[in-house]
């Protein structure tokens, strides 16, 4: 099963890609993750990512086209994947059909997370994951249980990402805007849209994306 996780910048779509794939086996492609790996490097293409990203700027789209299908090419055809932050533009969204038809498959769903513009800075800017496990809070809506201290690992270390400014965040929404949201009726007019209420508790989306993927298995 092939599933899109789309929303705006601090919708929760990381966040809920990797609660489903926990709950379905699902891998989470997360191009945005895929990216922040490359911009460790020190070469030249790894700076200009950084840059890039650090701009709240997207990628271009045959770079970022290429490098998830070369990672598609890595797994195996039986294997579920949700694409979680790809397709970012229609003309992802065009290769990535072509991407799937050439594996003799198709994306079966695409869910929307909606959310309000206003709560999306406030989200951006309270969230901080663990340095070692990659676990993910937010200083308001998902607390260490122990503060402080990582729930899943125990570790003492946190970080932020460089892009979850105010600054950044407003490019990221504006093009999530201008280029991103013309994809949701590019998906809706196939009738495999599902759009679902990204304002509600972390819990209660988790089951309505579950009860989703249950209905579409
Ligand atoms: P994300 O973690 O999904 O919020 O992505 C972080 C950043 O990575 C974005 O602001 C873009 O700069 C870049 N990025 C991630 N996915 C894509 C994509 N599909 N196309 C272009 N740029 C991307």
């Amino acid at each position: 099963m092939y599933i899109i996780m789309l929303g705006a910048p601090g919708s929760g779509k990381g966040t809920q890609s990797k609660r489903l794939a926990e709950e379905f086996g699902f891998i989470q492609f997360s191009t945005g993750d895929m990216l922040r790996e490359e911009a460790t490097q020190e070469d030249e293409f790894g700076r200009e990512i950084k840059k890039i990203m650090a701009a709240g700027q997207l990628v271009p789209d045959e770079v970022i086209t290429r490098a998830l299908s070369n990672k598609l090419d890595k797994t195996k055809r039986t294997q579920s994947i949700i694409f979680d932050g790809f397709p970012r533009t229609i003309e992802q969204a065009e290769a990535l059909d072509v991407i799937m038809s050439k594996r003799g498959t198709k994306i079966d769903r695409v869910i929307e997370l909606d959310v309000d513009d206003d709560a999306i800075v406030e989200r951006i800017s309270g969230r901080f994951t663990c340095t070692e496990c990659g676990a993910g809070y937010h200083e308001k809506f998902q607390k260490t249980k122990v503060p402080g201290v990582c729930d899943s690992c125990n570790s003492v270390t946190f970080e932020k990402r460089e892009d979850d400014n105010a600054v950044t965040v407003r490019e990221r929404l504006k093009l999530f805007y201008e280029v991103t949201s013309p994809i949701i009726s590019y998906y809706s007019d196939r009738g495999i849209l599902d759009t679902v209420n990204g304002m509600l508790g972390i819990d209660t989306i988790s089951n309505e994306l579950n009860e989703i993927i249950r209905k579409n298995a």
